[in-house]
Parts: structure tokens; sequence; C-alpha cells
């Protein structure tokens, strides 16, 4: 009956459905939020606590079990159930997210909470228990990542319960955690641009074990981008750039991967980190066929690598710092000494 696909395990223990949403601390005020609502369990408790609950489901057999549910009831003119896929739907301004996640789509799922311009106040989540980690995970923790920067960046995350296989039917096959995600609001809220910070650190994780200057100077596809992003600064800017040629230079653009560092599998590319390996990817294949006429390096290229240089060595002196060991302040510090330079990521 379920669609395990589709992350379709439903909590059958009312005990931990009641303590995820006492945890919201639901003002009767409240426009709630729930994704995935399956056949009701966390619905008709909301319910009975807000103003009004909007349900995300993918599924149409769930969205009807939801909406039977509460059907002849009081509860049903507070529900509204919008059939799509939650990260394809533009959402409405809610004060409240609830939701025992489909595991598929967590990652998607808390970028979207955190890029929202006017986020939920909390948001109660249940994800995979290392998916909790991540979230949590400090620099030098193993499981640290893109996502642990920028959940740690624009919201206070913290763990508020585990939650064993066996409260769910059927139990899936790693143990549940549920956390809390309050995004920083006001004075408090990080003054930067979301994709310019998310930019700056795709381009450190793209190999979190790797030193920052293999990362930066070792990947053609950075480097490419880099140069991009430079020359429309330029433009904007009303600087010149200069395209001629570097005399004596070799007849293929060298990257010089040499001081790699340890990658602990030797595919270059952190596997882990949620889509950061296959937006390169789609970065690389569209580099490709603009790179492979331009074999000899432009003054305009050497004057990039020599400005991502300086930023790593001189100005952050975090070159051979890996980004798993990076904090926050470093990520900010590499932003800015990357701006004062003209070099922006979004
Ligand atoms: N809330 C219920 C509970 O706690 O018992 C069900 C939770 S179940 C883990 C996840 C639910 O999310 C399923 O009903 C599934 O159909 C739905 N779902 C899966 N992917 C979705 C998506 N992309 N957008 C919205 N709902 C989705």
């Amino acid at each position: 009956k379920f669609n395990t696909n589709v992350g379709q395990h439903i909590l059958k223990n009312p005990g931990v459905a009641d303590a995820i949403v006492e945890k919201a601390f639901l003002k009767p005020t409240d426009l709630v939020l729930e994704i995935g609502p399956g056949t009701g369990n966390l619905s008709v408790r909301i319910l009975e606590r807000a103003k009004k609950l909007i349900c995300v489901e993918l599924d149409p057999r769930m969205a009807a079990e939801v909406t039977k549910r509460v059907q002849g009831t009081p509860l049903q003119r507070k529900l509204e159930v919008i059939l799509g896929d939650v990260i394809k739907t533009e959402l409405p301004q809610f004060d409240v997210c609830i939701s025992n996640t489909p595991y598929q789509i967590s990652s998607p799922l808390v970028f979207k909470l955190l890029a929202m311009p006017n986020p939920p106040r909390t948001s109660i989540l249940m994800f995979q228990r290392e998916f909790a980690l991540r979230l949590t995970a400090r620099p030098g923790d193993a499981l640290y990542c893109r996502l642990s920067v920028n959940a740690q960046f624009w919201a206070k995350i913290t763990h508020i319960m585990k939650v064993g296989k066996n409260n769910f039917r059927p139990p899936p096959q790693v143990e549940s955690s549920v956390v809390r995600i309050e995004p920083k609001l006001g004075k408090d809220r990080p003054n930067i641009s979301w994709d310019e910070w998310d930019g700056l650190l795709r381009v450190c994780f793209v190999r979190k074990n790797k030193t920052l200057r293999a990362s930066w100077l070792g990947t053609k596809e950075v480097l490419a981008m880099v140069e991009r992003n430079y020359r429309t600064w330029c433009a904007m800017n009303g600087v010149a750039v200069d395209d001629s040629l570097v005399e004596d230079s070799p007849d293929d653009i060298e990257v010089d991967d040499a001081d790699a560092g340890d990658d602990e599998d030797g595919n270059g590319m952190d596997v882990d980190d949620d889509d950061t390996p296959a937006f390169f990817k789609e970065m690389a294949s569209n580099e490709v066929a603009k790179t492979k006429s331009k074999r000899k390096k432009t003054k305009v290229a050497e004057l990039v690598r020599e400005k991502i240089r300086k930023v790593l060595e001189d100005v952050t002196e975090l070159a051979d710092k890996r980004a798993g060991k990076c904090d926050e302040n470093d990520f900010l510090r590499l932003l800015f000494a990357f701006n004062e330079e003209g070099i922006h990521f979004s």
C-alpha cells in the first residue's frame, strides 16, 4: 500500500507524533505548512492547534486520505491540500513548517527553506539520522559539508529527538532524528547574498579533503567559472579586459593539481555533498566547448589565477587549509577577499 520510493514511511507511534507537534510551540494564529501529510497523523494534531494548515503532498492517494480524515469535522475548513512536489511548488508565506520528510528531498528542502526571503519562524523536521548529523556537524567532523555550513550560517539548528525505525510503517532502513531549524532573523540574519555565499561554498567543497589551493587552482571548470564571473564584473564596472595571449605560454592550459593532498576516494570530488558534483559536472560540460578552441592562455586568465592565488596565499593565508576544517569565519574572510578583487559568485 505504501510507496517507499517516494519515502512513504507512516509514523505509527502517536507519542512521537504528539512530541513533534508539541516541539513546534504552535500559536492559535499560526499558518503551518506540512510536507507530505501521508495519512494525516501529524496533520490532525496540527489542525487542532493552528489557525490553518497547508499540506503539500505528491501522491494523490495520500492527498485523498488526509482530506477524507477531516471531512465532516470542524477541522475541515482549516485544511488546504496542494497536490504536487514541494520542491517545485511555489510556497505561500507561512509561520511554521512541520514535516516527516521523505528522505529523497531532505537536502533541497532545507536549501529551499533557508533561501526563502521570509522564512518560517520554526521548522520541525524529521530526517534520516545521518542527514540530521550533517546539519549540526562542526568543522573537522567527518560529516561536515556544504550543507552544514549553509544551515548553520543562516539558521540555528537543534537536534530535538531520536526516533527509532520501528516507529514507522513500513520501517525504513535507518534511524531518524527530529531537528528544529530557526532561521536567523532581523539583525541576526547575515547581510550577504545567498547566491554569493553558496557559490563560494560550492567551490570550496568540491573536494572538501583537499586544500583550498587545489580546489580553486587545480580545477579547470572552477578557473573558467571565476574568469567568466570576473569578466561580467569588469563589463559592469567599465574595467578593460586584456584578452591578448601570454607570451611563451605553453600550448595547453596547464592546471596544477600536484599539491592536491589526500583525496579519500580518489575521484576528485566529494560525492556525499548534496548536489555539488552534479552542479560542477554540468558546469564542466558547458565549459568544454568554450575552452577547447582557446588553447593559449590569455592575460585575463593569468590575472584571474593570480588574483585567486593572492586571496588564498597572501590575504587570507588559507591556501593550505581544507574546506572540511574551515569555519564560518574562514569562509567569510574568503568571500570578502574575493569580492575585493572583483570576483563574485552570483
Ligand atoms: N506525514 C506522514 C506521517 O508522518 O505519517 C507521512 C510521512 S512519509 C515519511 C512522507 C510523505 O511525503 C508521503 O506521504 C509521500 O507521498 C510524500 N512525498 C514524497 N515526496 C514528496 C514531495 N516531493 N513533495 C511532497 N510530498 C512528498
